[in-house]
């Protein structure tokens, strides 16, 4: 790697000024918010705001997200970055009248990751820096307090060899928990200064093993060695993980804070804590937290001890607590927000080290968004932006009461649909059916080591799923999602054993008919009966809250509803239509299926109008149904979609029972029967049925269909009017990728709308529209406009189409198009702006040129997803339509879109 490139492009970026590449804590650009957290990350803006302050924060430096960008790039940092490095490091040094790793008076550091959006965990943080074999005699001496420098010398090598030389952590532990034992200590406090220095010594060992080298002795080494570790601990797994979770851009990269050290582990009058202004969990206003004496850094969340409620530091040490106290106010006055901050005491003295926006629930964003409005904190505009659009599922789902309820966790999987579900287990989708029917009350929990489409009348009937294997969009957790049903996926620790109808887990054995309890929102797997406290859709809070965002919103919301039940559940929700009513899930009722088979067998159109004449009054009870529901709200019905191969038998199964037959029944008229089926099928099949006959393709080849199901929709709406429901039909054509194609059944509709009118002397409104699902359709939208009084969004199929990615196959490409950054999110969860995007603004700009008055919506899965509904509403949607559970959501995320536009605020929403 030649020098003189990394020179070119020093030129480029800052002129003939090298760049900044270290900021001293307070130094610089002084707003917590744009382009300094951008550079210094949330951690290091924060620090440097505490410090022009005046609040009592360690001194030290920030080494800036450019250098870890330089970093990825080249695998190295500049001369320059180390230049800026040392020279910040002398000033430090001059600052404390210490030296780095000095062997009489050391200056130790802690070498802290925080890049510009927390990713609380995910990165590295490595304390004691400058410690060595000389300078933990001196700091020994220093303090007079030998059990001290040993301790911290023995933690410094433990994060040091498993952050930096990637050591297994468990390495570390044997040696220390060996040592526990050998001298029957119970804590970590117990152990002394001699014992630690036994342990000091191991660990050494444990590092050369691994390394083939020694423990670097040169303080200035571990320095380089931490920082660059720091930075490669951005491209780390988990931190890749959590960025595709959080849609953290990868090219980011995190800054590296040097920091003095202050010593929670100097004796009982020190200690270490973390705290939030207000309860995160419920929103309550009320000091949160928890706190250790004798303790450092991580010591709290550990686990190795137990700590003890921030409210105790009240009686440990008043006059801290008093200071603490007030300075975390101060901190959210100034940021305007709850906040999140971590301290240590060193002798009685406070020292603040970390302050962030901390993370929330969804019932506490709301509820600390409305307290902060009444303090005056916050205007009512901005505590719109508080709440992100997905939290609001909480109030939709159930939850478990841990109130006074005694908690064993069994294992921990991913969150992978929220909510809460108690039941007892079964091990098959059979199972749970038998059990159900047998009492439709009973709560289940199918336990499976992953789910496929043929267990979906088990998890129908369950109260929660729960899967050991899989990730986030596995089967189950996509299904799961859909169903508003709460599912824990991938709990590794667990095995699942179907045959034996048990689990295992941590030697524990748990058998079907046993209780468990799941939380779908951080992923645990709970032993027992635990209670859970209902859905709360009309939570004051929540109405409140609405109440304010909602004048914002000007696209309407619609659900996606098949059924009755998932109407009401939508309305309930706050729907105000049906953006999408599929017609085919009718079909496969039980009683209906030989219809509609028979519909399909038929050779000749008389055979099909007579199966077709079975199929017209229960379909039309559907809709009669559908539009109760939904009395003054427009319903968007889809005629029939689906290739027609999906309501016949398999044909692997058709010639396995043909086979079974011609041996034990040969002569059974069964048989025959069977041979026509089989034939149909063959007939039928489709190579890529996707591409195939299915959407318009079928109502043009079988016009007697869209009759069918047009008459079924309008004798519906006739009666329901009568009723005196206010009933608005939209007939929707799918895939359409022409003007001819929606002539060709718009005219049919229209013509049977006519007809029922004339046959029942009444006259209703309704629309006849289509889907733009291929990218032909959305090229020619202005032809289309010429017939469709609608345009509907099928945006699974558009990016279907338009990626030519199956939406079925998908996630086998996924993995690697993600892992490599060839694709940032998933596109069919958020909608792809730059390629299917292009499609929609130019089928809007075109149907509104034909027809301006055109209805315009959505029905794809992006109808729900907030950074999907936000560029609906920007090109001016007049609704769009989601699952009956994202209906909240997308409520939000229209009404903060909407907000936005009109005060020119950017989505301000805290990550
Ligand atoms: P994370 O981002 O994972 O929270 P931090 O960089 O905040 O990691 O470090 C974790 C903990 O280490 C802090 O909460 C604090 O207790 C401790 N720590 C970090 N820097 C110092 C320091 N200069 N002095 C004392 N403790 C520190
Ligand atoms: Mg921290
Ligand atoms: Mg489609």
């Amino acid at each position: 790697m030649s020098t003189h490139a990394v020179d070119v492009e020093h030129e480029k970026s800052a002129g003939s000024q090298p760049v900044k590449y270290v900021y001293f804590f307070g130094e610089g650009h002084a707003d917590g918010h744009g382009k300094m957290k951008d550079e210094l990350g949330g951690k290091g803006a924060g620090l440097a705001e505490m410090t022009n302050a005046g609040l009592p924060v360690p001194p030290g430096f920030t080494i800036q997200t450019e250098a870890c960008r330089e970093y990825m790039r080249k695998g190295d940092v500049s001369a320059e970055v180390n230049r800026q490095m040392d020279e910040a490091l002398a000033h430090l040094e001059q600052l404390q009248g210490q030296q780095l790793g000095g062997a009489d008076n050391p200056l130790l550091v802690s070498v802290r990751s925080g890049a510009k959006f927390s990713m609380p965990g995910m990165m590295d943080t490595i304390l004691n820096l400058g410690l060595n074999d000389e300078s933990v005699k001196g700091l020994a001496q220093r303090t007079n307090n030998p059990r001290f420098a040993y301790d911290s010398y023995r933690r410094l090598i433990q994060m040091f060899g498993s952050v930096v030389l990637e050591i297994p952590k468990h390495a570390f532990e044997e040696v220390f928990d060996g040592k526990k034992k050998q001298k029957k200590a119970k804590l970590d406090t117990d152990l002394d200064a001699r014992a630690l220095q036994e342990v000091i010594a191991e660990y050494k060992k444990v590092v050369k093993q691994h390394t083939k080298r020694d423990f670097p002795q040169d303080p200035h080494e571990q320095l380089v060695m931490a920082r660059d570790a720091v930075f490669r601990s951005w491209g780390n797994d988990r931190a890749k993980h959590y960025r595709r979770m959080n849609n953290i851009d990868d090219m980011l990269g995190t800054a590296v804070n040097v920091q003095a050290m202050v010593f929670g582990n100097l004796g009982e009058t020190s200690g270490t804590g973390v705290g939030f202004t207000r309860n995160p969990a419920t929103g309550v206003k009320e000091f949160y937290g928890e706190f250790l004496m004798n303790a450092q850094g991580e010591d709290v969340v550990a686990g190795i001890r137990t700590p003890m409620p921030i409210t105790e530091l009240d009686r440990v040490q008043p006059e801290v607590y008093n200071q603490l106290r007030e300075i975390t106010t101060r901190l959210e006055q100034h940021y305007r927000d709850m906040q999140d901050f971590e301290f240590t005491i060193q002798d009685g003295r406070l020292y603040m080290l970390q302050t962030r926006n901390g993370k929330r629930t969804g019932r506490a964003a709301v509820r600390v968004a409305i307290q902060m409005v009444d303090e005056g904190l916050i205007t009512k505009e901005e505590a719109i932006f508080r709440v992100e659009p997905n939290q609001l599922y909480d109030f939709l789902v159930p939850r478990l009461d841990e109130k006074n309820a005694d908690i064993e966790v069994l294992a921990t999987g991913l969150p992978a649909s929220p909510g809460a579900a108690v039941g007892q287990i079964v091990f098959t989708a059979d199972e749970a059916v038998e059990k159900f029917q047998k009492d439709p009350k009973a709560k289940l929990i199918l336990v499976r080591g992953e789910t496929t489409p043929e267990d979906i009348h088990g998890m129908e009937v369950a109260a929660g799923i729960l899967t050991s294997r899989g990730g986030m969009t596995s089967h189950a957790a996509v299904v799961t999602r859909g169903m508003g049903k709460c599912c824990v996926a991938g709990a590794g620790d667990i095995e699942v054993s179907e045959k034996n109808r048990e689990m295992r887990v941590h030697g524990k054995v748990l058998k079907a008919g046993d209780w468990l309890s799941l939380d779908g929102t951080t992923g645990r797997v709970i032993n027992g009966k635990l209670n859970t406290i209902p859905a709360s859709p009309d939570d004051p809070e929540l109405v409140k809250f609405m109440a304010w965002a909602e004048p914002f919103r000007r696209m309407g919301v619609r659900a996606n509803a098949d059924i009755p039940r998932d109407a009401l559940q939508a309305r309930a929700f706050g729907a105000e239509g049906i953006g999408l009513c599929r017609t085919e899930h009718m079909f496969f009722a039980e009683d209906r299926l030989p219809h509609m088979r028979a519909m399909i067998l038929a050779n000749n159109e008389k055979d099909r109008r007579t199966a077709l004449k079975k199929l017209l009054p229960m379909q039309r009870q559907d809709f009669i149904g559908v539009f109760r529901a939904m009395d003054g709200y427009p319903v968007t019905i889809r005629t029939l979609d689906p290739p027609l191969h999906e309501f016949l038998p398999r044909r692997e199964d058709l010639l396995v029972e043909i086979a079974k037959l011609e041996i034990t029944k040969p002569k059974s008229p069964k048989l025959k029967e069977l041979h026509t089926l089989l034939n149909r099928v063959e007939q039928l099949h489709e190579v890529n049925p996707m591409l195939g006959l299915r959407g318009c393709r079928l109502g043009i080849t079988y016009p007697e269909i869209t009759e069918m199901q047009a008459r079924a929709i309008f004798e519906a709406a006739v009666k329901v009017a009568k009723e005196g429901v206010k009933v608005k039909p939209e007939v929707m054509i799918p895939l359409t990728t022409g003007l001819k194609e929606m002539a060709n059944q718009a005219a049919i509709v229209r013509r049977v709308a006519e007809e029922v009118f004339n046959e029942k002397e009444s006259k209703i409104e309704y629309l006849v529209g289509t889907m733009i699902e291929l990218p032909r359709a959305a090229l020619v939208a202005d032809e289309i406009a010429k017939e469709a009084e609608f345009f509907s969004f099928g945006t699974n199929d558009l990016t279907q189409t338009t990626f030519g990615f199956s939406r079925d196959d998908v996630g086998k490409i996924l993995t690697a198009y993600l892992a490599n950054g060839i694709l940032k999110q998933d596109p069919f969860a958020t909608l792809d702006r730059d390629g299917v995007g292009q499609l929609i603004k130019i089928a809007v700009q075109k149907g509104r040129e034909t027809r301006p008055t055109i209805k315009i919506g959505i029905c794809g899965e992006h109808g729900g997803d907030p950074s999907s509904v936000e560029f609906c509403a920007q090109n001016n949607f007049n609704y769009v339509s989601c699952s009956p559970f994202r209906v909240l959501t997308a409520r939000l995320a229209a009404a903060q879109a909407g907000a936005s536009a009109e005060l020119n605020v950017e989505a301000g929403r805290t990550k």
